[in-house]
């Protein structure tokens, strides 16, 4: 699994959709039309939304690491 995925800030996001279509891997959603929403399970961290966002509102985060 990628080390890094993508956060969104849903306080900046517009729910513009500019990200959900960038996205290779199809990771995101509009919420009810409110605020992207990034599918883990699927995101690869390429940061490619990250670059496209209008309103600065994703950030790549590291993933946590569980142990045990
Ligand atoms: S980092 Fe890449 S794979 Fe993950 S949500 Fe953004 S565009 Fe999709
Ligand atoms: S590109 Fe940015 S502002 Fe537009 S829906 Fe995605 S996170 Fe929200």
């Amino acid at each position: 699994m990628a080390k890094r995925k993508a956060n969104i800030d849903v306080s900046r996001c517009v729910a513009c959709g500019v990200c959900r279509l960038q996205c290779p891997r199809e990771a995101i959603s509009i919420f009810k039309g409110c605020y992207a929403v990034v599918n883990e399970d699927v995101c690869v961290g390429c940061g490619l939304c990250e670059k496209a966002c209008p309103a600065d509102a994703i950030n790549l985060v590291e993933r946590e690491i569980i142990n045990g």
